[in-house]
């Protein structure tokens, strides 16, 4: 092994929103940081978010091959880049509830509370936004939690006929809002990410170094087991060694956790910081339906998202447990039908016969329906002879039903030229299967008992005095609306914590 000749302040795993953000929080102060990042920089042509690459066509599942719990492999859907998921995310930037914070009662069983609640997040969430140009507005949405700061860019405007639904819907009494969307103000159709707004401002300055297409291989601590002082990384098929007396992991919730479990020592016998034995534990993923909409009335078919209602975040006249978070899909249906076809338009054209693809792609509207799973024990990331095992099964799942069926009904209630709905369109079983992982989370929970949490309330392990965590692991619950905005306002409170030290 190659022992490098430097010697960090920290050292940076990763470069999504918890890694990115945190390079661009700790560049200024002069410290001397190393990101080390197993992916390279995405070419502009291949930063293409169209839905189509990622969900149908398998395009940013990484190379390489996890398992499910029967032992059956399969290609997770996980972008290895500089900026991580983000290269490939959606940009909506929604704030977590106040409720989400809180101790919270589902069907199928208790949501925790968290260590710190939504007021300790609150000035972070407005750093964030300001950080990824969040286009938003304070709306009338009954969840929507006190912010301290406008949103720094007006919404986008909506397509047409969104527009008339979202109006039709507010008759009823319901609260369709903007959705909160990361876009880089110059263009409103790009999404900015964290290379944009992370790692990019971090390499202006001197002290900060990034590394390429560097996997951390395992991290190595001192004899008594207490700090880490080294990380092992493959670089160009050798091993390197770098110190620093603060290691920051952010390779996103499994990866992070395979990496401790990787790192065993006598010290650590079942894994780095885990004497809890909750390393790997409580893995969460959402639940992810889409709802097609065909309707006779035309569309532009390229639209932006836009639309988020949480009328039933918190439940249903008749269901008095959370249901999730509804938000329209944009553009994406024409890339899904063309891409589907013909199975797709086989099923599509039964509704409207003598219509082709691009008419059936103009006269469709997707709806995401986004329901919170919970943590369970057993959904677990573990080691097999050095395999990665994912075992999780979905819970939640009435919530989920119920949420989809309700808006079935919204829309039915609106739409007088609807013609039909499709459910799960992407994935035609209704649910998304085990490689879509986008919103990963909870497998190194932070809180106050080390017996009950992998890290301290600064992310810190209780462990291991110099090692930081601050990717999705952290999280001790989901929630119903996306995580993203959540990891970055985290990675800018741990980076505050990381300045004074
Ligand atoms: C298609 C898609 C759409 C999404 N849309 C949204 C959305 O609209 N809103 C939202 O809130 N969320 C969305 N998400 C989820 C969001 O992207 C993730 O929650 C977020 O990026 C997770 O951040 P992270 O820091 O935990 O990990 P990541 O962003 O996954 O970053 C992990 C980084 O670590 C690197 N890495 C991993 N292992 C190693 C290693 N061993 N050595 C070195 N580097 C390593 C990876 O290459 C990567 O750069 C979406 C995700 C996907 C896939």
């Amino acid at each position: 092994m190659i022992i490098d000749d430097q010697s960090y302040d920290v050292i940076i795993v990763g470069t999504g929103a918890g890694g990115g953000t945190l390079a661009q929080k700790l560049a200024p102060t002069g410290k001397k940081i190393l990101i080390l990042e197993r992916g390279d920089f995405m070419p502009l042509a291949e930063q293409n978010r169209s839905n189509v690459d990622i969900f149908k066509r398998e395009r940013y599942h990484a190379p390489e091959q996890w398992y499910d719990r029967a032992g059956e492999p399969f290609s997770p859907q996980t972008n290895y880049a500089v900026g991580g998921n983000t290269k490939i995310y959606g940009a909506v930037l929604q704030r977590f509830r106040e409720r989400d914070f809180e101790a919270v009662q589902h069907q199928s069983g208790v949501s925790p509370e968290w260590c710190l609640k939504y007021a300790d997040f609150e000035p972070y969430y407005t750093e964030a936004e300001a950080l990824y140009n969040v286009h938003g507005q304070p709306t009338s949405d009954p969840t929507e939690p006190p912010h301290s700061a406008e949103y720094p860019f007006a919404p986008v405007v909506q397509e047409a006929q969104i527009e008339g639904i979202v109006g039709a819907i507010a008759q009823q009494g319901l609260h369709p809002s903007p959705l909160p969307l990361g876009l880089t103000h110059q263009d409103d159709d790009f999404t900015n990410d964290a290379e944009v707004s992370g790692i990019t401002p971090a390499l202006t300055h001197a002290n900060v170094t990034l590394k390429t297409k560097a996997k951390v291989l395992r991290l190595h601590t001192n004899p008594s087991g207490l700090a880490v002082k080294g990380v092992e990384a493959e670089i160009a098929g050798e091993s390197f060694l770098f110190l620093a007396d603060i290691v920051v992991l952010a390779c996103g919730a499994i990866n992070s956790a395979a990496l401790l479990l990787r790192s065993v020592s006598e010290a650590h016998p079942n894994g780095l910081a885990n004497r809890s034995g909750l390393v790997g534990r409580n893995l969460m993923k959402s639940l992810i339906t889409v709802v097609v909409q065909l309707s006779t009335k035309p569309n532009s078919g390229t639209f932006q998202k836009s639309v988020s209602v949480n009328d039933f975040y918190w439940g249903d006249k008749d269901f008095p447990y959370p249901m999730g978070h509804i938000q329209n899909s944009g553009g994406l249906l024409s890339d899904v039908i063309f891409a589907e076809a013909p199975p797709m338009f086989s099923v599509l054209a039964k509704f409207m016969p003598g219509f082709g693809l691009r008419q059936l792609a103009t006269h469709s509207i997707g709806w995401w329906a986004q329901t919170e799973d919970l943590p369970n024990h057993k959904n677990q990331v573990r080691l097999e002879n050095g395999k990665v095992i994912v075992n999780y099964t979905a819970n939640n799942r009435e919530a989920h039903d119920r949420l989809i069926y309700r808006w079935t009904e919204v829309l039915k209630s609106v739409e007088k030229n609807l013609v039909s709905f499709q459910k799960g369109v992407i994935h035609p079983k209704g649910e998304s299967p085990l490689q879509v992982l986008a919103n990963q989370c909870g497998t190194c929970r932070f809180g106050i008992d080390p017996d009950a949490s992998v890290l301290d309330p600064n992310c810190r392990a209780h462990d291991v005095e110099n090692l930081y965590v601050v990717d999705s692991s952290f999280f001790p619950s989901n929630a119903g609306v996306s995580p993203a905005l959540t990891i970055m306002a985290n990675a800018l409170r741990v980076g505050e914590h990381l300045m004074g030290l």
